[in-house]
């Protein structure tokens, strides 16, 4: 008897995974994932990962959605905080690269630096993200920087840029599931 689990791929990243980890059904095939993130992505739009007809979803295909977006924090992190930030997103499927955006150095409105006073940043006031849209959504990068202590600008500018790079992604990748699958989608 081999002691080696029963090994699947996941659609979504292409991993390997134990059979029934994360599961879920469609359209009567069952499927695991690696993660909830992943899961979540696959039950999202599953035309982009799994076929139709013989036709190869755009995963399939090798289709990449590339994209690098800055992060701008409310609140800007010591670099330890940042260190444990980024090592949680360099952890999340799909994610490519994490560069720190140093915050400015504030100071008063003519003030220059007094003699000796040390030029290192406030801290760190953002993060540089380079990802895959087809298996993390800056909504999901997002909720994930949320949950390891970073906060976002409140500022309802700050929020509606937030709302509208998640309106632009869903209607990046609906285009795309609807180009892979144009007689699954009622028109
Ligand atoms: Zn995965």
């Amino acid at each position: 008897m081999s002691d080696s689990p029963d090994l699947v791929r996941d659609p979504v990243c292409e991993m390997r995974v134990r059979s029934g980890q994360h599961e879920a059904a469609h359209e009567g095939s069952r499927y695991a994932f690696c993660s909830l993130q992943c899961r979540e992505r696959f039950l999202a739009r599953p035309r982009l990962y799994v076929g139709v007809r013989r036709r190869p979803a755009p995963k399939e295909a090798g289709k990449k959605l590339i994209r690098r977006r800055r992060v701008l924090l409310g609140h800007p992190l010591a670099q330890a905080q940042a260190a444990a930030l980024i090592a949680a997103l360099r952890e999340m499927m799909g994610v490519i690269d994490v560069e720190c955006v140093e915050a400015p150095i504030v100071r008063g409105p003519s003030s220059r630096p007094a003699r000796g006073e040390p030029q290192s940043p406030a801290g760190i006031g953002g993060i540089e993200i380079t990802y895959d849209l087809l298996e993390a959504t800056m909504a999901q990068l997002e909720r994930r920087i949320a949950e390891v202590g970073g906060r976002f600008g409140n500022g309802i500018g700050a929020k509606l840029g937030r709302d509208f790079i998640h309106y632009v992604e869903e209607c990046e990748l609906e285009d795309l599931e609807s180009s892979a699958a144009p007689a699954a989608r009622a028109r």
